[in-house]
């Protein structure tokens, strides 16, 4: 055996119920370490993107009961790479060893010799319960919890399940794979003394933004689920201790729970929007459209920052005018220094962020986040004769430069960075709209309802997005929706992302659910 070989080792990674960053920090430290990622068909593949561009990744799922690969396959082939040197991943939805085989996997690791460690992950039970708003014991309602297969296999008579010790008493069950013997299990408990009003209540999909929870009672959930079509991955939770729920639920009860809401900012933008869109509770579908690339020509730029020493303001008004003009200013070998003795404008605190990050603390932000309130503060100063440097977009209203202009200062405005059409919209998107599932759409800037128009044809758009909730981030935005055929039905009071999520979430909180 050579050195290189006999580095192997498999981690069983627990990867959670389903939330992606309910995974552990060990868990991650091995995904980044990995040279072989060997995942379930319940751990969540955004996981998989921890693991080093060039890791091996391969999917050992089995869905519903139907095993791609059957057991023996995967034991083999874990032993297989370990053999071979590599650091393995096996990565298993919730915990490795519950009801996830990952004792056999250990079994056949440690029958080859072949190094392994066991890293514990959030099991369905506990998280969907969590989710649910479920404690799974209560003092003074129970004290103990079973977690027990719902789907044996096997005949009535020859079960493992004690039904009568798992009957008896009020301690809460915990079915795995449960879903279609509910009927069956759910009468076996009757049948062996647990009181037919019992409380009981199915999760799917727990800790998921897509979470469905569905309640009753022992003796009428089958025929609510039979009703619902509810369908697996679930679990399923009896005891009293489900009552709770009533008081705890506080996952699926935000206003924004299953909202399913489009974010049409730039693809590498789009996911801050998203996430405080789901920390509200709602479905974000990024569905960019635009594409922020270089200027084609960037000499005007170029001449600028070489003489950025002269200017005495140098005003930006989004996070993209501050990235592509300190990425031109670091390409022509300056930093930050160069802008001693300018003073600096940013529209927005975001925008302000984006200058800080670079160093520099802005010296004037606006009260109004927009070009307008750029020109008030000017106007509230002397700024005849002052040079004002400009970086912009290549569609940028003109106001900044006109008004100021109009001051009598000198204003040049070069174009930073250009707003392109992506080549094509998700299909996750287009998916959802064509379904008319889409609950609200958002727009960030007057781009990003432009493009979309382009994309789909001015009456496509007003058509698509019939029933759809227009949310704008402002008056600009919303006036080129409406330009558009758009009604806007959301704008914020101020700007800002986290204002127009509050905004959302405060119009939605007054609607019903319809579906
Ligand atoms: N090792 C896993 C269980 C695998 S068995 C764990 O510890 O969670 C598969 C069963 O787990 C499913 O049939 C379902 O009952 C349950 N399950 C897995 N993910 C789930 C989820 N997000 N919500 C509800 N149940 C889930």
């Amino acid at each position: 055996m050579t050195a290189q070989q006999s580095k192997g080792i498999v981690y069983l990674v627990g990867a959670g119920p389903g939330d992606p960053r309910l995974i552990t920090l060990r868990g991650i430290e091995c995904l980044c370490n990995a040279e072989v990622v060997v995942y379930d068909y319940l751990a969540n593949e955004q996981l998989l993107a921890y693991a080093p561009d060039g890791a091996e990744r391969i999917y050992a799922g089995k869905i519903g009961g139907r095993h791609n690969q059957d057991q023996e396959e995967i034991n083999r082939l874990l032993v297989q790479k370990g053999r071979e040197g590599k650091r393995v991943v096996r990565l298993k939805g919730g915990d490795p060893f519950v009801f996830g085989r990952g004792g056999e996997e250990c079994l056949a690791l440690s029958a080859a010799g072949i190094p392994f460690e066991v890293v514990p992950g959030v099991t369905a039970g506990v998280g969907a319960a969590a989710y649910a708003g479920i404690p799974l014991t209560h003092r003074a309602i129970t004290t103990s919890v079973a977690f027990v297969t719902g789907q044996e296999g096997k005949g009535k008579d020859e079960s493992d399940i004690d039904w009568e010790r798992l009957s008896i008493g009020n301690g809460t069950v915990v079915f795995y794979m449960g879903v279609r013997t509910l009927r069956q299990n759910m009468a076996s408990l009757m049948a062996n003394g647990r009181n037919p009003n019992t409380p009981v209540a199915l999760v799917r999909w727990g800790t998921m933004l897509s979470q469905q929870v569905l309640t009753g009672c022992l003796s009428d959930i089958a025929d609510r689920a039979e009703q619902a079509d509810f369908k697996p991955p679930a679990v399923t939770i009896v005891g009293e201790v489900v009552k709770l729920r009533e008081s705890l639920c506080w996952f699926d009860s935000r206003p924004l729970f299953g909202r399913k809401i489009l974010v049409t900012r730039a693809a590498d933008q789009a996911g801050e929007f998203s996430a405080i869109l789901a920390g509200r509770g709602a479905m974000a579908i990024e569905c960019p459209t635009i594409r922020l690339v270089e200027p084609e020509e960037c000499s005007a730029l170029d001449a600028a920052i070489s003489a950025v020493g002269e200017y005495d303001w140098l005003v930006l008004t989004s996070g993209n005018a501050v990235r592509s003009f300190f990425q031109r200013l670091h390409a022509a070998g300056q930093d930050a220094r160069a802008l001693a003795s300018c003073r600096v404008c940013a529209v927005g605190p975001k925008t302000a962020e984006a200058i800080s990050a670079f160093g520099i603390r802005p010296d004037l932000v606006p009260p109004d986040y927009k070009a307008e309130g750029v020109v008030a503060e000017f106007g509230k100063q002397d700024i005849a004769g002052k040079r004002i440097l400009f970086p912009r977009a290549d569609r940028a209203r003109e106001v900044i430069p006109c008004e100021l202009a109009k001051m009598g200062a000198h204003v040049d405005s070069p174009v930073a960075y250009r707003n392109v059409l992506p080549d094509k919209l998700p299909p996750e998107a287009l998916h959802a709209l064509e379904k008319r599932s889409v609950d609200c759409i958002t727009f960030t800037s007057s781009s990003t309802v432009q493009n979309l128009a382009a994309m789909l044809g001015d009456d496509l758009l007003v058509d698509m997005l019939k029933g759809v909730v227009v949310a704008s981030i402002g008056p600009v935005t919303s006036n080129t929706c409406r330009e558009l055929g758009l009604k806007v039905e959301i704008e914020p009071p101020r700007f800002t992302l986290q204002e127009l999520a509050a905004a959302i979430e405060r119009y939605f909180s007054q609607k019903p659910k319809t579906s």
